[in-house]
């Protein structure tokens, strides 16, 4: 089929958009694929709209090539499903909620799983309907706190989502490892590269979760991957190993030390090295694995946050880590969530005047102190460890504080920051850390939601058993914003063939009146007729250099121009994927095109 730039509706725009922070955002913008309606809203144009198609297609074989049958949902949903499994409340702020005309209740689904499960309990009843699988590619809905990047973070997405319904665990695994394999595939046909994490498993419940992720310098999430062995995780889902308890019998008493100014840790570390009465003792050298000076490692941070539960309500907890890692903000979410974190601001400092900021030490932390602070550990505050810490008076610290000796907590959360070259919690090589970009994401659901919405079927003995999920979601208009972030240049987009809007992008690029158009005009005809779907910049009153720009920067795998070398007999043929400019004879151009695009 031949698209007529001339008619096409496409504009494109010199300039980045103001608010672009991504090239995917930005070249989408620029080359004419979407527009932003709203806040975290695109609109999708005739060529991004081809794009989409062309992924949600490709989503589409792969699901139904394992055997899952397509559904559709509608967005708006009614209240009390999402009530019977908490999410009403737990998706907190995320959650677009809103009234009928009568006063009723609904939202805008986030994702299917109350839905899906009441459809089956609705429509199967014995073990030998099972499994089943079902899908729908569907607008969702989310009120992101920061819709960022165009389509990489909107509030209005469109995700595929899956759903697999089981008798046992082991047919849970079975469509889970189902679902996988035909994601291996959709993600290799969308040109993404991805690598497989372990990942927590968030406001969805459930055990083992998987995500995919694709390597990418501006993608949100960051991972580790070993240097050594197969261990891939999201850093939110990093455990760091089991860390050995420490013999603290020969551990001096805990002592309170005058540390005047001394606000930062580093100054704090500078004071103990200049004292000959504050030797560091095994313990204190055990903790933090390397003996001689103190250093910040020695020394015990504890962080203060405010939780922010989804009914609204607010509590605050204190979390001790050493005193050289921070506490990763995004790792603390995924740990706490539903609840997100505040920061402990002045007001909350004021309505505890028994915390001394800058000072703070375990003695007035934990649920059954005073103030009732709930108090969590790093894993790597283990049992007899020893620790410099806040003293809970202005210009004092403790040292010597030893773990199960001196002070406890409330339990353990293992919430620091993971830094490159981190020992492996599978092998103890080193970690390396690097950013991709959510694509798709596998849960095995258990039978969390099946239990509270009561989705049973008989057995083989005539008994009623709970049924077992999973549940596998795609970024479909994610990815297309991901797989223009992987293939683009400092021209404009690179489509892989897979995703192209259009096969071939062919200019006119001679005067009106002369050979080039008729010459265009005939390949273009000639491609058509092959099947191939033809992008004919045919506009008047445009000049030969801003067709050559326009065609680079719309992304279309080859190009084609027709300009002076029709004289000659030649037509230019560029491929943008391998990079090359070749001068082929006219007869020859359509059987190369074509060959090329198959
Ligand atoms: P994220 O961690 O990026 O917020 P999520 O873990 O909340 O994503 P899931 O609930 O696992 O997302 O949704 C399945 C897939 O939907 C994700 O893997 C991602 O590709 C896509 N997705 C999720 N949120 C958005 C969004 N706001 N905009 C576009 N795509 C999204
Ligand atoms: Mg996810």
């Amino acid at each position: 089929m031949i698209h007529r730039l001339s008619t096409l509706f496409v504009r494109t725009l010199r300039d980045d958009p103001a608010e672009a922070e991504v090239p995917s955002h930005r070249l989408l913008v620029r080359a004419g694929y979407i527009r932003r309606a709203a806040p975290g809203g695109y609109t999708w144009l005739p060529l991004g709209m081809r794009v989409l198609q062309r992924v949600e297609q490709i989503v589409r074989e792969e699901m139904n090539a394992i055997g899952a049958q397509e559904v559709h949902f509608p967005a708006l949903l009614p209240r009390e499903p999402y009530d019977a499994t908490g999410r009403w409340t737990d998706y907190g702020p995320n959650l677009f909620r809103l009234q009928d005309r009568r006063g009723v209740d609904y939202l805008l689904g986030p994702t299917h799983e109350e839905m899906f499960t009441l459809l089956v309990k609705d429509l199967y009843g014995s073990y030998k309907d099972l499994p089943v699988w079902l899908y729908q590619i569907q607008t969702k809905y989310r009120d992101e706190a920061r819709p960022r990047a165009g389509l990489l973070r909107g509030r209005e997405f469109v995700m595929k989502d899956s759903y697999s319904f089981d008798l046992d665990d082991d047919g849970l695994q079975r469509s889970y490892d189902a679902h996988r394999a035909a994601y291996v595939k959709i993600f290799a046909r969308l040109g993404l590269d991805v690598v497989i994490v372990k990942a927590m498993s968030g406001a969805m419940g459930g055990s083992a979760s998987e995500e995919f992720l694709s390597p990418c310098a501006s993608g949100e999430d960051t991972f580790v991957r070993c240097s050594a062995c197969d261990y891939r995780a999201n850093t939110e889902a990093v455990r760091i190993g089991t860390v050995p308890a420490i013999d603290a019998s020969g551990t001096p008493a805990a002592r309170v030390v005058d540390t005047p100014n001394t606000p930062t840790i580093q100054t704090l570390v500078d004071l103990l090295n200049g004292r000959d009465d504050l030797r560091r003792t095994p313990s204190d050298a055990s903790a933090s694995g390397n003996a001689g000076a103190w250093s910040a490692a020695d020394t015990l941070k504890n962080v203060l946050v405010m939780l922010r539960h989804p009914d609204g309500s607010r509590t605050p907890l204190a979390i001790g880590v050493p005193g050289d890692r921070e506490v990763d903000t995004k790792r603390l979410e995924a740990a706490v969530s539903p609840a997100e974190v505040d920061a402990f601001g002045d007001a909350d400092f004021a309505s505890r005047p028994g915390l001394v900021k800058g000072y703070i030490g375990p003695d007035v932390l934990g649920e059954k102190k005073p103030l009732g602070i709930r108090y969590l550990l790093d894993p790597r505050v283990v049992a007899g460890s020893a620790w410099v810490t806040g003293a809970n008076e202005p210009g004092h610290h403790v040292v010597h504080l030893v773990h199960g000796r001196d002070f406890t907590a409330d339990g353990v959360i293992d919430v620091a920051e993971v830094r490159d070259t981190d020992p492996c919690p599978t092998c103890g090589s080193h970690l390396r850390i690097e950013r991709g970009i959510e694509m798709g994401h596998v849960f095995q659901l258990g039978r969390k939601y099946a239990e509270v919405l009561g989705l049973q079927v008989l057995d083989e003995k005539g008994k009623q058993r709970v049924v077992t999920m999973g549940s596998y979601g795609v970024g479909v208009s994610r990815a297309v914003a991901a797989i223009a972030e992987l293939h683009h240049d400092q021209l404009g987009l690179r489509w892989p063939r897979s995703v192209a809007p259009m096969d071939v992008h062919v200019v006119i690029a001679g005067k009106p009146g002369d050979d080039t158009g008729p010459a265009a005009e005939a390949l273009a005809a000639e491609l058509s007729k092959a099947g191939l779907h033809v992008l004919l910049d045919d506009r008047d009153g445009v000049s030969p250099g801003v067709r050559f720009k326009d065609a680079e920067l719309l992304g279309m795998p080859m190009i084609v121009i027709a300009g002076r070398g029709v004289a000659k007999g030649v037509l230019e043929v560029r491929d943008r994927i391998a990079g090359t400019t070749t001068e082929l004879p006219i007869d020859q151009v359509a059987a190369h095109v074509i060959a090329a695009s198959a």
